[in-house]
């Protein structure tokens, strides 16, 4: 079993309030962002819920599991 780490950012749409999650590595290229429930453009930053590490465990390349940590 080989393990591989992705961040996540949990974001809320400040005109629906909808949540999306990116990898937090979207955050810092200050890119925009479309809403997937109201269709509006917002910037990403700013817009941050919670964020946590994902270890995600594979085995034989195929990905076994998937646990928050943290
Ligand atoms: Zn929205």
């Amino acid at each position: 079993m080989s393990e591989a780490y992705l961040e996540i950012v949990v974001l809320k749409c400040p005109k629906c309030g909808a949540l999306m999650a990116e990898p937090s590595w979207f955050l810092d290229l200050e890119q925009e962002i479309t809403c997937s429930s109201c269709k509006i453009c917002f910037q990403a930053k700013g817009t941050e819920v919670d964020r946590k590490m994902l270890r995600i465990l594979v085995e034989n390349d195929h990905i076994k599991d998937v646990v928050v940590t943290g």
